[in-house]
């Protein structure tokens, strides 16, 4: 993965801890994680992100599915500690009607589990960093509004950062596009910006408040370049790490990272 980020000039990745889908994470192999830390650093790669299964729903109502969850978390986590400094992001789940304040409880309740456990592997402190992850609101997500954000943190009392994706956030309502100041000044407000850990980089097929949930390119959405000029420039975002999550192949990748370093003030 290191050498694949740097034939594409990426200086950061992010990536699937196993199949998004679910099922069993590979095994460990040793000498390829000796490996990429060598690399990595010698490259400048960094910090890695890794992104949970979308099957991970933390908020379901079925206890089998939460307990999947915790299980997936758990070693996920676990595995991350041989990668320190690395982040972990999540969908914070779907209440599948029960409603976003047990969606928030049963969260919550999750976390603190997985806090427990992993801490105890790691004998202290956990290596990495978990963000939540800005949703689009499509369905029963929880996590589309700052204030469900901040209700999982207040609620745990953990170190949890954020993720903010653009194509969810403007899917979501949060209008990035005519006031980026407006929206960061309200996350800023609610959650923090020192909670703003990472940016999801992505165009979107859909219209402000859509809640759909469908990355489009960069430049060729409804989001557009003179958006992403402003969010790669603006203070508050630009010393962040950005992850592409477009429909493109690598070579595309390799175009939308000249593009978007192109934009660079
Ligand atoms: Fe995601
Ligand atoms: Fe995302
Ligand atoms: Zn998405």
């Amino acid at each position: 993965m290191g050498q694949t980020a740097a034939s594409i000039d990426a200086n950061v990745f992010q990536f699937f801890t196993r199949n998004p889908r679910g099922g069993a994470a590979k095994p460990i192999d040793k000498a390829d994680v000796a490996a990429f830390l060598g690399y990595a650093a010698e490259n400048g790669i960094g910090p890695i992100l890794a992104h949970a299964p979308y099957t991970l729903n933390a908020a379901s109502s079925d206890p089998r599915i939460r307990d999947f969850a915790q299980g997936v978390f758990i070693d996920d986590l676990t595995r991350l500690e041989l990668t320190p400094g690395a982040m972990y992001n999540f969908h914070p789940g779907s209440h599948v009607g029960q409603g976003v304040e047990k969606g928030i409880e049963l969260i919550s309740e999750l976390l603190l589990h997985v806090f427990d456990a992993v801490r105890k592997v790691a004998k202290g402190e956990i290596a990495t960093t978990v963000l939540l992850e800005t949703m689009s609101g499509k369905g029963s997500e929880v996590g589309r509004t700052f204030e469900e954000l901040r209700a999982i943190i207040d609620r745990t009392a953990l170190p949890l950062g954020v993720c903010l994706d653009t194509c969810h956030v403007w899917d979501g309502g949060y209008d990035i596009v005519g006031d980026l100041d407006g929206v960061l000044a309200e996350f800023d407000r609610v959650v923090g910006l020192g909670r703003l850990k990472a940016i999801h980089i992505n165009d979107s097929m859909n219209v402000l408040g859509a809640h759909k949930d469908r990355h489009e390119k960069i430049g060729k959405g409804k989001i557009g370049i003179d958006a992403f000029r402003r969010i790669v420039n603006h203070p508050a975002l630009r010393d962040l790490p950005f992850y592409l999550e477009t429909p493109c192949d690598l070579q595309g990748y390799k175009e939308e990272i000249a593009l978007l370093k192109g934009l660079t003030e």
